[in-house]
């Protein structure tokens, strides 16, 4: 089978490779990848910046978004079955209290793997093999939408962790400011959306069709921080912020997030931001508006597979209100032969996709 490989920490590495179709046990599953998805950790893969080749291995196959059709189960494998279609989780477990309770996204220690990222061969390639317990059935209707499954995951995990920390008072959410419209931003903006939650979705473009059918048809208000910067925008709202969402990338976003939240509201942070870098925050009046705010700023990071089946949920509830929309967000579709790492530069892009095959 054919399959890209690139070799961790070195620019400009990528490379098809010709190897043997993996073989399963028992208890695996053969999968045919069908569409592999793209994000900026896989742009950090391709700069060098990132990546762990697998024990004993020189190369990583890259690739944590995919989709594929089931081609073989082994004699264990119970309920998965030939010609189903599925997608593959990322992270595998180390033996923390946290990984071994099904909660690898929560890991204390740090000796977690990841499929194409960390230490384990990910899916751009013609098949994988994964063990059942890692893989999430997919509905026909989402079969080509669920290429995003995992960026969704992300979006599933950081409202989930919201409606949970807030559970610590009676609390009844009307408002949602979401910073940053790449795919996991629109993602999340699409969840609170389902949770009722009205949403201005944030950021610095104008006219992007694709975008505004989605605020159309998702009912969400897209606000361009051009003409109205983050800190001015409940004045300019004039409503409660109950949930911010960060996921800009940029620091100078997350210094003017910390102060979006009304009283009793949260922040949740969701974007890494690589570079030192420092603003001139006035600490004394950030406590003050926390202490007296009952604020809370909460950080998420990665996904675990109950996030994967609320967001297989959560992408057939859209699919049928609005057909077609999801699949909107897959802007370009490349060939393998065909895909450069310095295609996700651009930024006019909302998902990139190699098909497979
Ligand atoms: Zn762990």
């Amino acid at each position: 089978m054919k399959a890209g490989t690139i070799i961790p920490k070195q620019k400009g590495s990528l490379e098809i490779m010709d190897m043997d179709i993996p073989e399963i046990s028992e208890n695996e599953v053969l999968v045919k990848v069908k569409m592999l998805g793209l994000d900026g950790t896989d742009k950090e893969l391709g700069n060098g910046l990132y990546g762990e080749a697998p024990k004993g291995q020189g190369f990583l196959i890259p690739g944590h978004e995919s989709i594929g059709t089931v081609e073989k189960v082994g004699s264990a494998v119970n309920g998965i079955s030939v010609g189903d279609t599925v997608v593959a989780t990322v992270r595998r477990p180390d033996d923390c209290i946290n990984c071994k309770s099904g909660e690898s996204d929560m890991c204390i220690k740090g000796d977690y793997l990841e499929r194409g990222i960390k230490g384990e061969n990910g899916y751009m390639a013609e098949y994988y093999k994964e063990k059942q317990e890692y893989l999430v059935k997919i509905p026909e209707s989402i079969s080509e939408a669920a290429v995003m499954l995992e960026p969704l995951s992300i979006a599933e995990k950081a409202v989930k962790q919201v409606f949970e920390v807030q559970k610590r008072m009676v609390w009844q959410p009307k408002n949602a400011i979401v910073l940053g419209t790449g795919t996991v931003g629109l993602f999340a903006a699409m969840i609170l959306r389902l949770n009722g939650i009205d949403v201005v979705s944030v950021d610095r473009t104008e006219n992007n069709p694709i975008k505004d059918n989605i605020y159309s048809k998702m009912g969400i208000t897209h606000i361009n921080s051009m003409d109205t910067p983050i800190e001015e925008l409940p004045a300019k709202l004039g409503k409660r912020i109950d949930i911010a969402v960060e996921l800009t990338g940029s620091p100078k976003a997350v210094a003017s997030a910390l102060n979006l939240p009304s009283i009793n509201g949260v922040l949740c942070l969701l974007s890494v931001t690589g570079e030192s870098y420092s603003e001139n925050i006035d600490i004394g009046e950030f406590n003050y508006n926390m202490v007296l705010g009952n604020k809370v700023v909460v950080g998420s990071v990665n996904s675990n597979i109950s996030h994967f089946i609320k967001g297989v949920q959560d992408m057939a509830s859209i699919e049928s209100s609005n057909p077609g929309l999801l699949k909107s967000m897959i802007t370009r579709r490349i060939r393998l032969e065909d895909f450069s790492y310095d295609m996700l530069s651009d930024r006019e892009q909302i998902k990139n996709v190699i098909v497979m095959g």
